[in-house]
């Protein structure tokens, strides 16, 4: 099976009463199910994820979230064939903005200290990517 890594970034809507907390539950749930790993990190404004896996899998799991109406204006990073996960262990790893090891990644990919994945270019997206790796993932 050709393995890809899907990465884009989406801004925040009403999230509801159940907050990032319901949204992690299914993600984690419908993704244990189609055999999908990656990472979400949340600040308050940003959605920045990373989903990896069948293909198949990958394009009808982004176009659910694409229609979700608990965020918006969603754009791509980048698509690509992998050829191993980056998060084998994580059905959907979550990395709070304010994690002290995220800061400092942050810090050597992007021009200022503020989380803004509207300056994060594909490539600085997956060195992110591959330090968000070793990090605790919390939620
Ligand atoms: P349902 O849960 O029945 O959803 C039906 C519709 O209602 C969908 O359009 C759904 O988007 C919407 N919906 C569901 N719950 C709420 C709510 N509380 N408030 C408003 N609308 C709601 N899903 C994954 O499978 N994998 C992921 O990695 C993943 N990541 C996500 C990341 C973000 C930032 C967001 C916002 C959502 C993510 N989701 C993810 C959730 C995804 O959008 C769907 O809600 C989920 O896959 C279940 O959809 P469903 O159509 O099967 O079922």
């Amino acid at each position: 099976m050709i393995l890809s890594q899907l990465i884009y970034f989406s801004e925040k809507r009403d999230l509801g009463p159940g907050g990032v907390a319901a949204i992690l539950d299914s993600a984690r749930r419908e993704n244990e199910r189609r055999h999908l790993t990656g990472a979400l990190i949340f600040n308050q404004t940003y959605f920045l994820q990373c989903l990896e896996g069948g293909r198949k899998a990958i394009t009808e799991t982004f176009s659910k979230i694409a229609k979700d109406p608990r965020h918006d204006d969603i754009t791509l990073i980048s698509v690509h064939d992998i050829d191993v996960r980056d998060f084998p262990d994580w059905t959907m790893g979550y990395v709070v903005s304010t994690s002290p090891e995220l800061k400092s990644a942050l810090r050597e990919v992007l021009p200022t200290p503020d989380f803004s994945p509207v300056l994060l270019g594909a490539a600085a997206t997956l060195t992110l990517m591959k330090r968000m790796r070793s990090m605790q993932q919390t939620g």
